[in-house]
């Protein structure tokens, strides 16, 4: 793709990256294919192609974003599915952070949608904030009908019951005396997470720890930044990727660490972007490439790290037939699609690809509370597919599409890690008690 940004504009480091992104596109449409959006809306300006042409018009036109604009990118997952197509190796996530940073700089919302977007970035970005409104949320339920349509949403989308913490928290959470530990590793708990599913985090750290690693929690690190980072929020999400950093390399300078864990593949993605993100900063540069070289997915991390030790008990004497949903910051972001099935596939049990398993489920991040419908629509297309397969149970390792796949099922979804943890010696997870 051609491009005409002046020598003045390319003294943007942001428009100096994105410049050598076009400059790879050929036009050719092939990522319009797997694009859940447009093959859902069928308008070009719903598909990453035309999203491009969008984002470079404003960029090397300084055009401050208007309307139409605004509502085909807000209408993009950032599934990166258009990634995983493309021939020619585009980066599409980098251009779309691009876009819509260049969005919120320019372009004034509706006053409802800046209330929404605010509340969102300020609630979920932070675990206390989340589990008032979580709280709360419990009490309106009833009312959800006199709230305003995407409110409603929101209150609905919210679990009634959250899991209750069996683990203390800790900041080291060590093995047994007379062992020594093999690797030690930090984990990301994650700020909705450990809210919504702290039975994720306890399996994660009884399975590392049964395996001899050590598991460091540092509670000053809540949030990845990733959320407000969607929302075009750079300056806030600037501010908790540096403090993230810090904390972090100073934990690895200090006592050392093996490798930072996320078992939130949303998480993970962005983790691994730091290096990315900072690659001009002189400051943080060196610090968020080392942050970033050593984010592993769980899944990634146990396959190449650790033999794992399956044990054979009357908790898991069965054999299930199981659907692994892939997430797409999984599968598109990170490229890691067999790994969790592999390991799955240790355990003795069935493992089934989702059929059209590459589209997104339509949670993404804050996308099913901004976008109800189109993610409805993703949601169900997801479930009729899931049903196909007529598994028992659902796995996948993101908690956002755990969130959504259950307000479309009555089939439990759990995390991968949580089925490991299980057939290594962990307790059954209690959402298949009557399997
Ligand atoms: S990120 Fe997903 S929704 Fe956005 S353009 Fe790419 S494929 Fe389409
Ligand atoms: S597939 Fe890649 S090269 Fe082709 S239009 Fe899409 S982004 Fe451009």
């Amino acid at each position: 793709m051609e491009t005409h940004f002046s020598k003045e504009q390319l003294k943007n480091k942001d428009n100096k990256s994105s410049e050598k992104i076009f400059r790879k596109c050929v036009h050719c449409g092939f990522c319009n294919a797997t694009c859940p959006t447009y093959q859902l809306l069928g308008d070009e300006l719903d598909g990453p192609r035309g999203r491009i042409y969008l984002i470079k018009d404003m960029l090397e036109n300084n055009k401050p974003a208007n309307e139409k604009i605004v509502k085909h990118i807000d209408r993009c997952l950032s599934c990166y599915s258009c990634m995983t197509t493309c021939p020619s190796g585009v980066n599409y996530m980098h251009l779309i952070d691009h876009g819509r940073k260049h969005i919120e700089k320019t372009f004034k919302r509706p006053l409802s949608d800046r209330l929404i977007r605010d509340f969102l970035s300020k609630t979920l970005s932070k675990s206390i904030n989340f589990r008032i409104v979580a709280i709360l949320t419990r009490f309106l339920k009833p009312f959800s009908f006199f709230f305003p349509k995407k409110l409603r949403n929101m209150i609905n989308l919210m679990p009634i019951k959250f899991p209750k913490k069996t683990l203390s928290q800790m900041k080291v959470y060590g093995i047994e005396k007379k062992k020594k530990p093999v690797a030690r590793v930090a984990l990301l708990t994650g700020c909705v997470q450990k809210v919504l599913a702290p039975q994720i985090n306890e399996a994660s750290i009884r399975l590392l720890n049964r395996h001899n690693i050590e598991v460091v929690v540092l509670k000053e690190i809540d949030c990845c930044g990733s959320l407000n980072h969607h929302l075009g929020k750079s300056d806030l999400a600037n501010e908790t990727f540096k403090k993230n950093i810090s904390i972090w390399y100073d934990e690895y300078l200090n006592n050392g660490l093996d490798a930072i864990i996320s078992n939130t593949s949303g998480c993970g993605t962005t983790l691994k972007d730091y290096g990315f993100i900072f690659r001009t900063d002189e400051d943080f540069k060196k610090k968020a490439k080392k942050i970033s070289e050593l984010t592993k997915d769980i899944s990634e991390y146990l396959a190449e790290n650790i033999k794992l030790n399956f044990i054979k008990n009357k908790e898991n004497n069965k054999s299930y037939k199981i659907a692994y949903h892939s997430a797409c910051s999984m599968q598109h972001g990170q490229k890691i699609h067999n790994v969790p099935i592999n390991l799955i596939k240790k355990t003795g049990n069935e493992v089934f690809n989702i059929p059209d398993g590459h589209l997104c489920c339509g949670s993404a991040g804050t996308y099913n509370l901004l976008q109800t419908d189109i993610a409805k629509k993703l949601l169900k297309n997801k479930i009729s597919n899931i049903e196909k397969i007529k598994p028992q149970f659902i796995t996948t390792g993101n908690i956002g599409c755990i969130t959504q796949i259950a307000n479309g099922t009555k089939i439990p979804i759990l995390h991968t890690v949580e089925i490991i943890d299980w057939y290594t010696g962990g307790p059954k997870p209690k959402i298949l008690k009557k399997l």
